[in-house]
């Protein structure tokens, strides 16, 4: 019976099915008699390590269009590339070995800022703001692919990860707040951030400021420092005009837990003294 059951769940996640076990993830182990009764034992099938890496990939949550993404594919173009390549890798070599020493001990968050934020560019005067715009434009550089590069060799060493854009997510958590669900849902999707062992934040401080918003980045942010566990995040922003997109305390807390060299990056796009001086 269990078989059956096994079999339509696996099939439902269009895995291929395993000759060995036809897709029930057990195996036939051998036979054991109590009194007149023989009882058939069984074992994980050997499927069933590979099947827990891509159920753990879908559970993520990996964006569409960065499926294909890899260390290996992302451009090196340039020198600020070829370091946000390096710091990638020295985080994913310090990152602690398994789920256990990760739980114990904790890590670091890791972070990709702009050298100038969003939010200084929009208070620029139209003319120098076009021009920085062009000369900075951080936007190509492949923040999210390398990150998402990332979490997918976590995954690959058994880490869960979840993945969360901020404009996207911000909004299904307001309005899972509003739902009248005696907050049913909104507390199943924040129980979902904070219990990830890798917290991947896409574009953070995107969406637009509201006091609510700021109270839930808290949340979310002061939760996982406390447990020391890891988000791994990029942004638009500068490490100051952050504070005003998720707040100050949010912002610090945020900053504090990637203290260190090599931890939160600013991604280059253009000098600002050299700028100011022109
Ligand atoms: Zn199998």
């Amino acid at each position: 019976m269990n078989s059956i059951s096994n079999s339509n769940e696996t099939s439902k996640l269009g895995e291929t099915k395993c000759p060995k076990c036809y897709g029930t993830e057990v195996v036939f182990s051998h036979s054991e008699t109590v009194g007149t009764m023989t009882y058939d034992i069984h074992k994980p099938c050997e499927c069933r390590e590979r099947n827990e890496w891509s159920r753990r990939f879908k559970n993520a949550l990996i964006p569409e269009e960065f499926v294909h993404a890899n260390l290996e594919n992302y451009q090196r173009e340039n020198e600020n590339q070829r370091k946000m390549f390096e710091q990638t890798v020295k985080y994913l070599e310090s990152f602690p070995a398994d789920r256990e020493e990760l739980q114990e001990l904790g890590t670091k968050n890791f972070g990709f800022t702009a050298t100038i934020g969003e939010q200084r560019i929009r208070a620029l005067n139209p003319g120098d703001r076009s021009e920085i715009k062009h000369k900075h434009n951080n936007f190509g550089i492949g923040k999210t692919h390398l990150q998402i590069a990332l979490a997918k060799q976590l995954i690959k060493q058994g880490f869960n990860v979840f993945v969360v854009s901020d404009v996207t997510f911000m909004d299904e958590m307001m309005n899972a707040k509003r739902m009248n669900d005696d907050g049913e849902s909104y507390n199943r999707m924040l129980n979902s951030v904070l219990n990830a062992d890798v917290l991947l934040w896409d574009d953070i401080g995107k969406a637009k400021p509201t006091e609510a918003k700021e109270g839930l980045y808290y949340t979310i942010i002061n939760e996982r420092y406390k447990r020391k566990q890891p988000i791994i995040f990029n942004t638009n922003e500068d490490k100051n005009t952050l504070a005003d997109r998720i707040g100050y305390a949010a912002n610090s807390r945020l900053l504090e837990r990637g203290a260190g060299e090599y931890y939160v990056m600013e991604t280059e796009g253009i000098d600002w003294r050299l700028k100011k001086n022109a």
